[in-house]
């Protein structure tokens, strides 16, 4: 995959997408797949904003279920099982744990007849060739059995633990990434650190957008029949911004923090309920990931941070709620902070808003012919969204095009067949390589084509940093995979900063290959890596 600059500038497609995030990706490769000529442009790095700062689940939702939103949770469930057949590599069933405590026979039911609604309504968890992705129905644990699973949800008043499945992301990154490759693949002309500006309009019809290239400063226009703003807690402002005046959509943004601590649970994941709101405790490479926040956010998306007060309060509250956790400031290895881009439903309700995707026709909302936006939505039912947005698209360029293959076709990585025969093969084979099964989830079955880099290179075979990479995927990540910059290697390509703030010496060797495959000098790159420090340091709220 490369930046395919030259034919954004100079070719006419079909559908241009503003956003490489995964509903940008997911729309991106749907279409592609379909037939259409797709276009698409991000300003920074693809899936570096809310689709990488999550809590990296592919999940039905159960809270939901509180708001009647059955169509919304069916829908979500679908999906989670499409995900895990499409991408297994990436995708896997993950066991949560409610606990009970004090609140007696009344708490346990009502939360079991939501667990019976929500196995009923994943009817077909099971439908899948994988015998290990399939989920079992809940289940009741008692207080002994329940604390010798997790001993961390010790408690007074604990009575026991309902336990249930979900499905989590081993990297949300490379998921989207995937749907990006697929789509060069079949023909999408991709660029990232590329933003798009004002609007092409003739007359009332919208024909693509101006264009910038960060990396050089060109400006160049896209020209396409249909235009899709898919660019997540930024829509409504590009938007605006690019027409001069309000539109009728608008989005309640809403900030999230999550911490990395170490590990505090063996194996299942926690849902903890706590005072109107709930938070997770997630296994996490080796590590626990604890999320998340919902605050209203009214400041650009651009100034999103986190400070030490968004880490001290939420350490409180975690420990208030699970206080057997004992986390403190110097437990947090990493944090990081996503912004919902939620429908404004006009309640100002955040937590109670709706998690359900809005897809906008504007030539219907606000007199643009071929402008389209996406917004809202999950992480989980960004492939069923794209569906739509291509369908919507397709009626309106009133085009033929092949049926949506999106729910069959694997991403991709994704053609690996059952997860634990395709791990078993790789330790067979990498006998030298200790984190090869880390390797063979985030490549699936492009492993051998990332491999490949070292073959006349076994120093390209060594670790980098402390997550289980190894420096080909630097290779790999520039020559195959528009990685740009270090931290496109460091923060997604690899998972060198997932778990914390890399080792100068890791920063240097990987800038070193950086440098050596795409000519930088010396001082680009030591600005490479000064430039990631603020990734790992708290900022004050602007
Ligand atoms: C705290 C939190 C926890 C969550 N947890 C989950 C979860 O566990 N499971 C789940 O299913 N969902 C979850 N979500 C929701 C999910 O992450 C989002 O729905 C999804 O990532 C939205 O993707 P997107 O592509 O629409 O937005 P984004 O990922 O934000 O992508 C938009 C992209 O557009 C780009 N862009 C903006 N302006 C321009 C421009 N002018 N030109 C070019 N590009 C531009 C941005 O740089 C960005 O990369 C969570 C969200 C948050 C915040």
């Amino acid at each position: 995959m490369r930046r395919a600059l030259d034919r954004l500038a100079n070719e006419t497609f079909d559908l241009l997408i503003i956003g490489g995030g995964v509903t940008g990706a997911c729309v991106a490769r749907d279409a592609s797949l379909r037939g259409l000529k797709v276009a698409l442009i991000e300003k920074n790095d693809f899936a570096g904003a809310t689709s990488a700062h999550n809590s990296k689940l592919v999940h039905g939702g159960l809270r939901y279920l509180r708001n009647f939103e059955f169509g919304l949770v069916r829908e979500s469930l679908k999906e989670r099982r499409i995900w895990q057949r499409i991408a297994p590599h990436l995708v896997h069933p993950l066991p949560f744990l409610v606990p009970i405590y004090g609140g007696g026979l009344r708490a346990r039911a009502t939360l079991r007849a939501g667990l019976t609604l929500y196995d009923l309504l994943s009817f077909d968890k099971g439908w899948l060739d994988d015998p290990a992705q399939r989920l079992p129905n809940h289940s009741w644990l008692n207080r002994n059995e329940a604390l010798a699973a997790e001993p961390v949800m010790d408690r007074p008043g604990l009575e026991g633990a309902l336990q249930y499945y979900d499905a989590q992301m081993y990297s949300p990154e490379r998921l989207a990434l995937e749907c990006l490759i697929e789509a060069d693949e079949n023909g999408a002309a991709i660029a990232n650190y590329v933003s798009g500006g004002k609007l092409l309009k003739r007359d009332e019809r919208v024909e693509g957008c101006e264009a910038r290239d960060d990396e050089t400063g060109q400006v160049f226009d896209v020209r396409a029949r249909a235009t899709l703003i898919a660019a997540g807690p930024w829509a409504d402002i590009f938007l605006e911004q690019t027409l001069g005046r309000s539109s009728a959509h608008k989005l309640m943004r809403s900030k999230g923090i999550h911490l990395l601590v170490p590990a505090i649970t063996r194996k299942a994941a926690l849902t903890i309920a706590a005072e109107g709101s709930h938070f997770f405790i997630l296994p996490w490479h080796g590590h626990t990931l604890v999320g998340t926040t919902d605050t209203a956010f009214k400041n650009s998306p651009d100034d999103l941070g986190v400070s030490e007060k968004d880490i001290s309060d939420f350490l409180a509250f975690i420990n208030q709620n699970l206080p057997a956790a004992k986390l403190m400031r110097e437990s947090v290895e990493y944090f990081y902070a996503g912004l919902r881009p939620l429908v404004d439903d006009g309640s100002g309700d955040t937590y109670g808003a709706s998690r359900r995707a809005e897809l906008v026709d504007h030539g219907k909302d606000d007199g643009l012919d071929g402008l389209f936006s996406a917004i809202g939505g999950k992480w989980t039912t960004s492939r069923d969204l794209a569906q739509s947005v291509v369908d919507a698209i397709v009626e309106k360029l009133a085009v033929s095009v092949a049926d949506c293959e999106t729910d069959e076709e694997p991403t991709a990585g994704g053609d690996i067949g059952r997860v634990a025969d395709f791990l078993s093969a790789q330790r067979k084979e990498h006998t030298d390589l200790p984190t090869i099964e880390h390797l063979a989830h985030m490549y699936g079955a492009r492993l051998p084509e990332m491999l490949a880099q070292a073959d006349n290179r076994p120093e390209l075979r060594q670790p980098i940093g402390g997550a289980g990479d190894i420096a080909a995927q630097i290779v790999f990540a520039v020559r195959e995979e528009m990685a740009l910059r270090l931290s496109d290697v460091v923060m997604r390509r690899t998972c060198m900063g997932q778990i914390g703030a890399p080792s100068k010496d890791a920063l240097d060797s990987a800038s070193r290959i950086m440098a050596r495959e795409l000519g930088w000098s010396e001082e680009r790159r030591s600005r490479e890596i000064s430039e990631l420090a603020p990734w790992f340091l708290t900022r004050e709220a602007a």
